[in-house]
């Protein structure tokens, strides 16, 4: 089968699944447009030290390639959680109120205890396009984020072709040189797993073009790569994976954040897991990707996050039915993650046969064909 017809295939389940969706997503009348998807604080690594994320994720007409004829990711179910096309820009201001408000007295407590917070802005789709979050409706949300109690540093999401520099300087201007970082979601470095797998819709050079001006702007990047998107073996995803984290950084990122693939509604991952064709990947391979690809000239330079949703799941990066195995080996991630020690996943001080599904997972490494 050639490239072309294995995309073509790729896109159109995903746009049949999109379908689903919006049928789904019209029967809820009852959004309040006036609050967020969600938001919350909680302990997070910051670039030098631990501090906290405010995150607060938009209802807006959602991410522009999935309303696109792409259909948007094959692992992405964002969409689920949109606005209205035509939800009114003041109503995303009122939403970062509604945040603000219920978090207020936490980031008053963190300032007076001297503790440091990073506000994430989240949509599930770009902050830099115009229609998501008009020009003003941009720069009032960051006037407001850099008055918070506690807040030094704003994190936003885009995709690459909403990177420019008559977008970025404007929000420079107001948080500062190097105060405020831009996610990319990178998901691989290979143009085949992104384009066609992931159905990402842009290439290499792409990203890498959005980065120069990115960093010309003075703003940080975060890449975001993905561990284990569909039709990839988990050696092969492993492989992939460490890879991209070595291009990401030759690239020029600030930090990199690995996403083990959580199974998200009305997705193909989705269906390929129903179909027994896809199962998320294990911690073990996550632990094994910061093995392979970090060297302490690396982690002097990169910051290096991996927060899994859906960890411990079946539906999220797991290892095997064993609670206290999944937990066991995840506690071990998140304190690699907090101190950036990569003492603490060094193979000889790893206690492997714990669980027999160590045994289980070298064999599945070997031989699954998922
Ligand atoms: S992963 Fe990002 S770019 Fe892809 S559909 Fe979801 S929000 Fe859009
Ligand atoms: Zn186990």
């Amino acid at each position: 089968m050639t490239n072309k017809k294995i995309a073509d295939l790729i896109q159109e389940q995903t746009q049949h699944l999109r379908s689903i969706a919006t049928e789904k997503i019209q029967s809820f009348k009852d959004r309040d447009l006036s609050r967020p998807v969600t938001s919350w604080i909680k302990e997070d690594r910051l670039q030098n030290e631990m501090g906290y994320e405010f995150t607060i994720i938009f209802r807006t007409c959602a991410c522009s390639w999935v309303r696109s004829d792409s259909a948007g990711c094959t692992m992405c179910g964002y969409y689920n959680d949109k606005g209205p096309d035509s939800i009114p820009q003041k109503l995303i201001l009122t939403q970062m109120q509604y945040a603000v408000n219920k978090h207020l007295s936490k980031l008053e407590e963190i300032q007076k205890n001297g503790g440091k917070t990073t506000l994430k802005i989240f949509s599930s789709g770009s902050f830099l396009d115009d229609e998501e979050f008009s020009p003003i409706t941009r720069l009032d949300v960051i006037n407001k984020a850099i008055k918070l109690p506690s807040i030094d540093h704003v994190l936003a999401e885009s995709r690459p072709e909403f990177v420019k520099h008559e977008t970025l300087d404007p929000i420079i201007e107001i948080t500062g040189k190097g105060s405020f970082e831009l996610g990319i979601g990178m998901e691989s470095s290979n143009d085949y797993v992104r384009k066609t797998l992931i159905n990402k819709g842009f290439t290499s050079m792409d990203l890498q073009h959005s980065m120069k001006i990115a960093q010309n702007s003075h703003v940080l990047v975060k890449t975001y790569l993905l561990l284990k998107p569909p039709f990839l073996t988990e050696k092969l995803a492993i492989r992939d994976a460490v890879t991209s984290i070595k291009k990401a950084i030759s690239w020029g990122a600030n930090s990199i954040s690995l996403n083990p693939v959580n199974i998200q509604a009305y997705t193909l991952t989705e269906y390929l897991f129903n179909n027994r064709k896809y199962r998320p990947p294990w911690i073990y391979s996550v632990i094994s990707v910061f093995q392979q690809a970090l060297s302490p000239s690396i982690m002097d330079k990169v910051l290096i996050l991996c927060s899994p949703s859906a960890s411990g799941s079946f539906r999220g990066v797991h290892n095997c039915h064993d609670k206290s195995c999944n937990t066991r080996w995840l506690n071990i991630l998140n304190e690699f993650i907090k101190t950036q020690d990569k003492k603490i996943i060094d193979p000889d001080h790893l206690t492997y046969n714990d669980c027999s599904c160590w045994g289980e997972y070298n064999v599945f490494l070997e031989y699954s064909s998922i």
